[in-house]
């Protein structure tokens, strides 16, 4: 049986950025378990930099603008410190991959998953599904949690297909949110991407209470490229996602760290998380490297009071069929910056108080009631 300093169960977007962060500087040895073939263009992770990070180089496109858009109201917002930008997941893996393959001393264990674990005085036994066993003193885990999410909280349910044709316009901002009229609860909007004059993801979103099923997803994604043509295109590739938009609990015990989404990296009232996964990744690095013990990913409690609020706003919205209204209004009062912080979830005290002040205050008193009411029979959702 092989010993190890750290395994990385996952090489995900958690483990990919501390793995690229340690294997200059970190003195220890580190196995990484992986079931599947990497790298994979499935996913590609885009927000804004709000902070530096290490894979620059990979950043595809980035935009300074970006739009939301309901009914006849088309709001484009811009940043020119604060781009928004787009990785390919295939591009993070390539230069993660590279980043274990120069330390001979590390393992990558593709091919395989993690099938059980036992905690033997100070350190795991981990054991794979190809039947081979391996110890490691800590543990970054980082597979999908399983959850239920009880309102406020709601899945982000995406079907998204890169498009290349000769008609694609590069130029014009990024669309975040389209909103499209429809029964399905809460709400279901376009996200678009012009990578290029040849080049479009274009994606349909649901923030829902129960995961919609795949194939109706995109059934409606195929009638609405109907709907606009796009001037004859051919579809390269699909990407499909259900992201929890929920305060995930930190865990950590016993050496044993779930990292990533699993953690509690992703953003509740939003769905973003590679960013977030950064800066949780910089100081966790740091730590390994000092011989110190690291931290799980971090939560913010007023963070996830405010999303929780938000979030509880737009179900009474929705049954209004306002909910879409509620962003509009976000993105028309607050100042672009200062939203783009909150939504990264690193506001400064005056962007808190600039979002605030941007919402109706009836109704989101209404809604703080009601969630703080709930909140105490809630508990943070965890992995089963
Ligand atoms: C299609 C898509 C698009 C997204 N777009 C954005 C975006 O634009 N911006 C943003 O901020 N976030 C985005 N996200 C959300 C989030 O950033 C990603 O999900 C990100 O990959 C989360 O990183 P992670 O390390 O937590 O999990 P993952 O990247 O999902 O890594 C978990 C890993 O665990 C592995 N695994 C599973 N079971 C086992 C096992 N038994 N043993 C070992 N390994 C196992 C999986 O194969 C996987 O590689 C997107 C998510 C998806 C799915």
């Amino acid at each position: 049986m092989s010993d190890f300093d750290l395994a990385l169960v996952g090489f995900g977007a958690a483990a990919m950025s501390l793995a690229v962060r340690l294997s200059a500087h970190y003195p220890g040895r580190i196995a990484v378990v992986e079931p599947r073939p990497l790298p994979l263009d499935d996913q590609t992770w885009c927000g804004w930099r709000v902070h530096d990070h290490p894979f620059i180089e990979q950043v595809e496109r980035s935009w300074t603008s970006w739009s939301v858009r309901y009914a006849d109201e088309d709001l484009v917002r811009s940043s020119q410190r604060l781009p928004y930008e787009m990785l390919r997941s295939s591009a993070v893996q390539q230069r993660a991959l590279g980043a274990v393959e120069i330390r001979d001393d590390w393992s990558y264990l593709g091919g395989v998953s993690l099938v059980d674990s036992a905690l033997e005085a100070d350190s795991w036994r981990l054991t794979l599904s190809d039947g081979r066993e391996i110890s490691a003193k800590r543990v970054m885990d980082s597979r999908a949690p399983t959850l239920q999410l009880p309102r406020p909280w709601v899945w982000q349910s995406f079907i998204g297909r890169e498009i290349s044709g000769p008609d694609l316009d590069g130029s014009g901002p990024v669309g975040l949110m389209h909103f499209l009229e429809d029964d399905e609860p809460l709400l279901t909007f376009v996200y678009e991407l012009p990578i290029s004059d040849s080049r479009r993801l274009v994606e349909l979103t649901r923030f829902t209470p129960n995961r919609p099923d795949r194939a109706e997803l995109a059934s409606a994604l195929d009638r609405l490229l109907e709907q606009r043509r796009c001037g004859g295109y051919t579809v390269k590739r699909e990407e499909y996602g259900n992201l929890p938009m929920a305060p995930i609990a930190p865990y950590d015990r016993d050496g044993w760290m779930r990292t990533g989404t699993a953690g509690g990296s992703m953003r509740p009232a939003t769905g973003y998380a590679f960013h977030g996964i950064q800066q949780w990744a910089d100081q966790c690095a740091d730590a390994l490297i000092a011989g110190h013990e690291p931290a799980p990913p971090g939560r913010q409690r007023i963070m996830d009071w405010l999303d929780g609020v938000f979030l509880e706003s737009l179900w009474a919205d929705a049954e209004l069929g306002q909910a879409p209204e509620r962003f509009m209004t976000l993105f028309r009062n607050t100042p672009p910056e200062s939203l783009v912080r909150f939504l990264m979830s690193q506001p400064r005290a005056l962007d808190l108080w600039g979002v605030l002040r941007a919402l109706p205050a009836p109704p989101m008193i209404a809604a703080a009631g009601r969630y703080s009411l709930k909140r105490r029979q809630l508990a943070c959702p965890t992995q089963a």
